[in-house]
Parts: C-alpha cells; structure tokens; sequence
C-alpha cells in the first residue's frame, strides 16, 4: 500500500492531476463518469458513478441498498490542492545575460524555504482554442523532468542565514528557468508546453500552471516506518479514501458510499470547487430527487449521514515539545487522530468522535486525538466549512505528520495502513 501511495503521489503533483489520478483508479472499479451539466439519471442500488467540477474537485458515489432518505450517506471528504507556487501571467523574466527566471505567486501557505534549491518541474492545466469561444478545450500538462529550481542566494552573501531570513515572495522565490537565447525570449515555458501536449503556441489561450518539487517519494527509516513526501497533506488521505472506496464498494450497504475530493481548502475552500461551495449538497439533492424522495428526502438523507472530514493532523515533534498539548499529541505511528477545537474550528463533538473511534476499534486500527496547545492558533480544515451546506454528522481527523506545508512532509507508514482499514471499515458499516 506505501508504494501504491508513492506512485499515486507522483502521479498527482497538483489537484488538477491528482483528480485525474482518482478518476482513472475510480473507472478502473467499474465507476462511469457523469456530466453536472446533463441530469444525472435514475439512481438504482449499486451504481457507481463520479462528477467532476472544475477537473479539480471529483465526488463519487456508491448509491447503497436503501435509498438515500432513509440511510444516507457515508462520506469520506478530502482535498486535491497543496501549497506552492502558481505560475504568474507573462511570466518569463530575462535578464541581459539570457538567465531566464518565472514570474509566481504563493498559493496557499508553503514554508518558503523548504522550496529552495529542489529539481521543480511544472503541472496543471492548459487551455486550448476550439471552433466555439465558450467550450475551449481543456488538457492537464504534467512535465515530468526537471526544469527549473529556486536556488539560495549563498552564505558568504548573507552570513546571518542561519538565524532565520524574511523571504520576500516578490524576489526570493522566483526560480530560474533557462538561458533564453534572443529567438526564444518571452517563449520558453509556451515551447515547453507546445513540445509536451503537441500543439501550437497560437493555441495555447491561457493556463493554470503551478510548480512542484520533481524529487519522488520514498520511505525511511531503520524499518522504512516513515514516508518522505510533497503533498502528504491531503493527498495521503485522498490516496486512503479512494483505496478505501475502491474496496469497500463490491460490499453492498444500505447507506450510500461517497468520497469527495474539494479543492482549494488550503485558500480558504470558497470556490465552486470548494468544501464552501454548494455543489456537493446540489448533487445529493439531485441524486434524491431521482430516487423520488424530494426536498424532504433529502433532508432526511443528511440527517442520517455521516461524514469523515480527513485532513492530516500534526505528529508530536520531538524537537519541539513546548508548541504541543501537554495530554494531547499524536505520535506517528500511533493510528489516525480525531481533531477537537472548543471554537468548533473541527467539526468533531464527542457524539461523532465516539462514532469513528468505533469505527477504528471495529477495524482494529489505533486511534488518538489532537488538541491544539492551548496558546497557539492552529489551523482549520473542510469539516467545519462542509457542514454550513450539509448539516451533517461528523468528525475532523487526518494521520499525523511532522513539517506540515513544508515541500517535504514526514508520515507514518503504518498509519497510512491504518487510515485505509478504518475507512473501509466506515464504508461498509450499516
Ligand atoms: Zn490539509
């Protein structure tokens, strides 16, 4: 299963291809993919079906036994997007010599200088013309080798640097390209695009293109009982989810199986494809419609829903003991952690943590809770946002993890073993 993780990581360097990953692991497990735009159609026990939204958000769904108004859905809910940098319009910067850097901005919130002096290469999507102005074509761009890097300015230069640097977005984080020579200036990164989807730079009508570190995956460790990667957070937990769904889905339950994949949490989640949005509520809507239950069936459906909002959760770091709670820190190793927040940042109450700690008893799988030190601000997450759409049941949790949002992040392999059993689990509970 590690390794399965490990090529679904490098399968997945942004949320536009990360989706793709899930759909392709999806259709492999007999799941048909449905238009939003078209109506979806008669919703029989057993079908399996996934939708997009802006190839950067998938739900798939698992229709149960019963129908949805009367047993609900099981959800598991993650998302696509990490932290990095979004590759500005008119990017190219070239200087007299030919040194040619790229224009970008931060999106969401990296630790800037894990991203120094790493082989980055860049993905996402590309928008081509076609004959109607209003249905442009769309293709995902991932480019596999290496093509640029943000290098460190030298020590000699800065002898304080190791007593911690303010980074300027603007100037420190732009990474070098290529030497332009005088045919190629302002066209580099459009060549590079043109030579890897094969078409031509008249075509090319925009994109949304991000970097990510091209240094693969891998686990260490005396035992190899740690993971070394970008984008653990999320796509560790959407790699479980959809693990999860793929094997949980050939056991029919009276509830109904979903996994959705949002992006955009780590901006805030309010886009269409955001946990913000109401698109997930509108598809249940639909989906109870077409099994005749109306607005009261669907609101009865989310009352006996429950939804498992999976995002990491911070390891206990040995290093630095005084950021932790003193009775509440998750150690890698230790089995998923449910997340609580007295301001109710994390959906979780006891009612619902009770439930997955169940859940994880009845698979056998560890499970410990995370509380943030009582004097730092911490994070948020999807579960608290979800729920002003769905008023559902549930509970924050994601495996612990050390250097959250750095390029390079540490988990547990065990957890992640872990994290998969208690998801099956949560899918085939009746
Ligand atoms: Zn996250």
């Amino acid at each position: 299963m590690v390794q399965d993780l490990i090529n679904f990581l490098s399968d997945s360097p942004v949320s536009f291809l990360a989706v793709d990953t899930v759909a392709r692991r999806l259709q492999s497990c007999g799941f048909v993919e449905l238009d939003a735009a078209c109506p979806l159609g008669e919703m029989p026990s057993g079908k399996r079906f996934y939708v997009r939204k802006n190839d950067s958000s998938i739900y798939a769904f698992r229709i149960g036994g019963k129908p949805l108004s009367e047993a609900g859905v099981h959800m598991v809910c993650a998302h696509s997007d990490s932290p990095t940098f979004r590759i500005k319009p008119n990017a190219e910067m070239r200087d007299a010599s030919g040194l040619t850097r790229l224009n970008t901005e931060v999106y969401g919130g990296p630790i800037l200088s894990t991203w120094f002096d790493r082989p980055l290469s860049v993905a996402g999507r590309v928008i081509l013309r076609s004959d109607n102005p209003m249905q442009p074509s769309n293709r995902l761009l991932h480019v596999r080798r290496p093509l640029m890097q943000i290098s460190n300015l030298a020590i000699h230069f800065n002898r304080a640097v190791n007593d911690g640097v303010k980074l300027s977005r603007q100037h420190d984080m732009l990474p070098l390209l290529g030497l332009a020579d005088g045919n190629e200036a302002g066209r580099m990164l459009c060549d590079v695009i043109c030579s890897e989807l094969g078409c031509r730079r008249d075509e090319i009508l925009d994109f949304d293109l991000y970097l990510y570190d091209t240094t693969p995956a891998c686990t260490f460790g005396v035992h190899d009982e740690f993971i070394s990667a970008g984008r653990l957070d999320d796509l560790s937990m959407v790699h479980a989810g959809c693990t999860a769904l793929t094997q949980a889905c050939d056991t029919m339950t009276d509830a109904t199986q979903c996994l959705a994949v949002f992006d955009n949490e780590e901006t805030g989640s309010q886009t269409k494809q955001g946990a913000g949005s109401p698109f997930l509520a509108s598809l249940l809507r639909r989906m109870v419609e077409w099994q005749g239950g109306g607005e009261e069936g669907f609101h009865t459906c989310v009352e006996r829903s429950f939804m498992v909002s999976a995002d990491n959760a911070h390891a206990w770091h040995p290093n630095y003991p005084d950021k932790y709670d003193p009775t509440n820190k998750p150690i890698l190793g230790g089995g998923p952690a449910i997340k609580f927040n007295a301001s109710q940042k994390y959906a979780s109450d006891a009612v619902s943590a009770a439930v997955f700690a169940s859940i994880c008893r009845a698979a056998s799988v560890p499970c410990q809770k995370f509380v943030n030190h009582s004097d730092v601000a911490g994070g948020s997450t999807l579960g608290n946002i979800l729920t002003s759409s769905l008023p559902m049941r549930g509970v924050d949790m994601g495996n612990p993890i050390l250097g959250m949002h750095s390029a390079r992040e540490t988990g547990s392999t065990a957890d992640h073993e872990y994290c998969i059993r208690a998801f099956r689990q949560f899918y085939v509970q009746d």
